[in-house]
């Protein structure tokens, strides 16, 4: 299809603008949805009626002349452990199946407000808990770049739904990587806000104190439009930022003139890909031209972000898993006559799959008596480390620049071995752990085989610096093309 609009931003203009109807725009991605979701596999659920209803109701405010909303009539997918009420949240879990949520997430509420329309909702890794949504229950999503490689995970259909143009928007959740890996497997520009910025509230929980929603878009001007509607207090989050939501569009144009940009040596490892590599430096020179001060910097505490998160992020998710037992929520086993605790362990076994029953056990074992101190303890000291080493940093420089992953996206089944694939999300932990906010943009690309893949390119900032990373990344894409490619399965 020729010049129809195609980001966010620009779906909203024409929609406000009576250029084209919000209907319109459904029927595009509705059928680019029939057209490539079949080999694709990145939506668990389309919801084509109750779409086309909100659809129509933007077009009727559009033409009774009354304001539409600031995403009128944009098309955007919901990561499957987000609620929408009176549809399931299976979070891609066998366990989840016939869960039906019973009101709608913050997210969800907002999105509604602001005239955007809900299509539907896209597969991951169960429970969130991957880096290739390889764990999905319900089947495999594949890299619109590439079919014989993953799209990243856990949020891995958000991702390759947005790459492959079947929506110009969709929300993941991010509590180690899950928004920007799978935006830097898939080309696209994946934002992790800064830890309360958007509220949970609705999301289901993995591992609460490093949990984000954000959005996947094209543009980093999309991420920030999006991010004005997501952004902002809620009483019903607990763990909400007292802060003002995001700045939009205007936050964006200021030049970056004297920006400090740090570049952590630590970040560009021999052993990352060579591509990657080459990616940051042509990044790092594209933002010295831009008029920044880009200087290497030290984030030592690089070596242990694994291992805290792979303590921390099982501890909370051991206890937040606890309720879906097949009595409080979730599946229950159909064997009959089982007493309570083979009930639990049957309805358990059956529901969850192996990477979620691995975590709950790891998890488990770290909160134990005998082992807390020296496990999960330790790890919140370690989390100190990590939080306070960032804060200085962020006191000499604006922004922290480097790869996201340290390799383009991976084939199916070559992180059989938990252990490699938990070593994926070595540059993406840290930031969940401290709490600061990150941007994943496409790089220039790399090659595999003969096969074009992106490379994600990874900027972070401090602890409420959403305006500031979605600046940069702006300036980026306003002085290269990165962003531009198509994967060859697209609308
Ligand atoms: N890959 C990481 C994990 O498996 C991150 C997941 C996420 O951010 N939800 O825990």
């Amino acid at each position: 299809m020729g010049d129809r609009p195609r980001t966010v931003c620009d779906i909203a203009q024409a929609v406000q603008q009576g250029e084209v109807t919000a209907t319109e725009v459904l029927e595009w991605h509705l059928r680019a949805i029939s057209r490539l979701d079949g080999d694709l596999g990145c939506f668990q659920d389309v919801r084509a009626d109750t779409a086309r209803a909100m659809a129509e109701r933007v077009d009727a405010d559009v033409r009774r002349g009354e304001q539409a909303g600031p995403l009128a009539g944009v098309p955007i997918a919901l990561k499957d452990n987000i609620m929408v009420e009176g549809e399931p949240a299976t979070c891609g879990s066998r366990i989840l199946e016939n869960f039906v949520s019973p009101y709608d997430a913050t997210v969800t509420e907002r999105l509604r407000g602001a005239g955007a329309v809900l299509l539907g909702r896209t597969r991951c890794d169960e429970f969130a808990m991957g880096s290739s949504t390889e764990h999905c229950a319900f089947g495999v999503v594949r890299n619109p770049w590439d079919p014989q490689r993953v799209p990243g995970g856990s949020s891995g259909g958000s991702a390759a739904a947005v790459a492959a143009g079947l929506v110009p928007c969709a929300l993941g959740s991010d509590t180690g990587g899950s928004i920007r890996q799978p935006a830097a497997f898939c080309g696209i520009t994946g934002l992790k806000p800064t830890g309360g910025r958007v509220s949970r509230w609705g999301l289901v929980s993995f591992a609460p104190s490093m949990d984000q929603i954000g959005p996947f878009t094209r543009t980093a001007a999309d991420a920030a439009l999006v991010m004005q509607t997501l952004s902002g207090v809620d009483a019903r989050d607990d763990t909400s930022a007292d802060a003002p939501g995001t700045a939009g569009l205007d936050a964006l144009q200021a030049p970056l003139k004297g920006l400090r940009v740090g570049v952590p040596v630590e970040h560009m490892s021999d052993d990352n890909d060579a591509g990657v590599n080459n990616a940051v430096d042509t990044a790092a020179d594209a933002l010295r031209s831009l008029g920044c001060d880009i200087k290497p910097v030290h984030l030592e505490t690089t070596d242990l972000g694994i291992a805290c998160y792979y303590v921390l992020g099982p501890a909370e998710a051991s206890s937040n898993l606890a309720r879906f037992d097949g009595i409080r929520y979730g599946r229950r086993t159909s064997r009959p006559d089982l007493a309570l605790e083979p009930l639990y362990a049957a309805s358990r076994s059956e529901g969850l799959g192996e990477e979620a029953r691995r975590r709950i056990m790891l998890g488990t074992y770290v909160l134990s008596a005998g082992y807390y101190d020296a496990y999960y303890k330790r790890a919140l000291q370690v989390r100190r480390l990590i939080h306070d080493e960032y804060q200085r940093l962020f006191t000499s420089v604006d922004v922290l620049l480097g790869p996201t992953v340290s390799a383009p996206a991976f084939r199916f089944g070559s992180h059989a071995d938990p252990m490699s694939m938990y070593l994926c999300d070595r540059y993406t932990v840290t930031a969940n752990i401290a709490g600061i906010c990150g941007v994943s943009i496409p790089g220039p690309m790399t090659e595999r085989e003969g096969v074009r893949l992106p490379l994600g390119i990874q900027i972070q900032g401090p602890v409420l610096g959403e305006d500031t990373v979605l600046r940069v990344a702006h300036h980026l894409q306003a002085a290269s093309d990165w962003h531009l490619a198509s994967p060859p399965i697209s609308d």
